[in-house]
């Protein structure tokens, strides 16, 4: 590549194209938000009970206000400041103000164990970490595993003051009152780090994945396409999906990038809390883990009601079970759209958007192509390899490595060693996958949950999808477990919804003719509990750790 001051070969210098140094750095979208759609309202449940409204100009005064208190903090550039907060108007104020004057933002997941988010934090370096009401007791009794925090601000008012709470702890309402609303933004380059977010940490230590202002702002764009997730003005957009789960899928930004109402559920993700606020705020558009929507859908069928207005569903984190794209599709004419992506990708990799041709089909011929994770959007390439690093054919039945590249993946992680790209600049996703010859991706598996079966591949994912199907059932797990003759096989393990029963035979019957007669379960166990992680996903590591000694019936 010619770079800069260089000259190609031949002598010929490099031109630089006559257009404006503009840095894409995500200050801009808040700004162009207060600017062009001041009035459009910010909805939150806040921790505190009551919901509260604001808006764009709103939000965009606060935080910089924010960024007074942090310079006052002692905060500066590239310093990290952490959030362990909900989804609600006072997060968004506090992203932006650290973002916007070239701090960090970091977001910790509440849902880890403290032992880890406390990790997490002193591991960042974090200075100052935002929190809520909810987690500050806990924040505050493990504080002194984080050296490095030196002040908790809890999100509300003297009000709501923790008994005993020392000099570290400032309340927010007290530590922006008074402060101007304006603050300078920006004049950073756009390479400056933003964001930081840790990997759920189901495979070792968590990472640290450092966005860039660039990386951030290039996928609110790449988000906002049509065939994405197509964010629009006239969206009222329910957030569920936590801003500590890889950004929230970008909403954060997108939202105020094109002036979308934005609905925020706060502390309450449950079935009925959910359905209040999309009835409410006339919601047409939102985004969630599977299990949010499992929720909202038996909470529906146990109140007998409906849902109106709502068009569009994004849902991603784990396979999307079919039951759940027909039933919104059946049951409210809402069209789910699945969408694959990692904390390593910004996260947005895939969406299963329908092509010109699959638009033509009934929707029954639809429903394998909208169950797949999808296509890249332009920005973003994939391919897939094998253990030779073998390019494989797009063929819909070949297994391999899913690696992914573009400027909104990770070129190597926080404080680590080396980079973790190849020579081509892929990184490896550790998701295996397909690719079908319509250009469709998908997951067949986690590269350490596929369960290898005489030297072939068995889908734990596509076994778990069809076994949770059956309408007994609540959730399925698929694990592999050890087998002297094939290596692996798969043990089944399922949650009955509440006062069902069933057999093995029955779990076993209704698997028949939907997989290989090979990938069929060694056994089947009925289980109380399946775990999930942090951020939804099942947790097949402590279900490893609970079934690794089952003794299955073909040993
Ligand atoms: P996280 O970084 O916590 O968002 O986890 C990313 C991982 O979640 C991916 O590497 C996949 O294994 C999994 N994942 C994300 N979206 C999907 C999806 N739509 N279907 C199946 N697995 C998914």
């Amino acid at each position: 590549m010619v770079k800069l001051g260089e000259t190609e070969e031949g002598g010929e210098a490099l031109m630089l194209g006559l257009m404006q140094d503009f840095p894409l750095t995500v200050d801009k979208i808040l700004d162009h938000a207060a600017r062009w759609h001041g009035d459009r309202e910010i909805i939150s449940r806040s921790v505190e009970g009551p919901i509260v409204r604001t808006n764009w100009r709103t939000i965009h005064g606060r935080a910089k206000q924010v960024t007074h208190a942090l310079q006052t903090l002692g905060v500066r550039l590239g310093d990290r400041v952490g959030t362990l907060a909900w989804n609600t108007a006072n997060h968004i104020e506090v992203w932006y103000g650290i973002m916007g004057m070239g701090a960090v933002c970091h977001t910790l997941n509440p849902r880890l164990h403290p032992d880890q988010i406390l990790w997490i934090a002193d591991h960042a370096g974090d200075k100052i970490i935002f929190t809520d009401l909810t987690f500050a007791p806990m924040l505050l009794a493990n504080l002194h595993k984080a050296p490095s925090v030196e002040k908790v601000v809890i999100l509300s008012d003297e009000a709501h003051r923790p008994e005993g709470a020392g000099e570290n702890v400032i309340m927010y309402e007290t530590l922006i009152a008074g402060l101007p609303t304006d603050a300078v933004w920006g004049g950073f380059s756009e390479l400056t780090a933003c964001g930081l977010c840790y990997t759920s940490g189901t495979t070792g230590d968590p990472k640290g994945v450092l966005y860039s202002h660039r990386s951030n702002f290039l996928h609110t764009l790449i988000t906002l396409q049509t065939d994405v997730i197509g964010l629009s003005q006239r969206d009222s957009v329910l957030v569920v999906v936590p801003m500590f789960h890889a950004n929230a899928w970008g909403l954060a930004f997108s939202a105020p990038a094109v002036g979308a109402k934005l609905v925020l559920p706060g502390p309450r993700m449950d079935g009925a809390a959910i359905h209040e606020l999309m009835t409410c705020e006339k919601v047409t558009l939102s985004a969630a883990v599977p299990t949010v929507w499992q929720m909202l859908l038996q909470h529906l069928d146990a109140a007998g009601e409906t849902i109106t207005g709502l068009k569009r569903v994004v849902i991603g984190g784990s396979a999307v079970p079919e039951a759940i794209v027909r039933s919104f599709k059946a049951r409210f004419g809402v069209d789910v759209v699945h969408a694959w992506g990692m904390t390593e990708t910004s996260p947005l990799g895939t969406i299963a958007a329908m092509t010109a041709d699959l638009e033509e089909l009934p929707f029954d011929d639809q429903i394998p192509y909208r169950l797949k994770q999808g296509r890249p959007p332009v920005g973003v390439d994939i391919r897939l390899l094998d253990d030779e690093g073998k390019t494989l054919p797009h063929d819909g039945a070949t297994f391999g490595r899913l690696m992914v590249k573009g400027p909104i993946v990770v070129k190597s992680y926080f404080k680590g060693k080396a980079d973790v790209i190849d020579q081509e600049g892929y990184f490896d996703t550790g998701d295996v996958a397909t690719i079908d010859q319509a250009g469709f991706m998908q997951i067949t598996d986690r590269a350490k949950d596929v369960i290898k079966s005489g030297g072939e591949w068995i889908s734990s994912i596509e076994i778990e999808n069809i076994a949770a199907g059956h309408p007994k059932a609540e959730l399925a797990a698929v694990i592999g477990l050890p087998h002297p003759k094939w290596d692996e096989r798969p043990l089944l393990l399922v949650k009955l919804k509440a006062g069902q029963t069933a057999t093995k035979q029955d779990l076993l019957s209704f698997l028949e003719g939907k997989i290989a007669k090979w990938w069929t379960p060694d056994d089947v166990l009925f289980v109380d509990d399946i775990p999930l992680g942090a951020t939804g996903k099942i947790d097949k590591k402590l279900l490893r750790a609970r079934h690794g000694d089952h003794k299955l019936p073909t040993l």
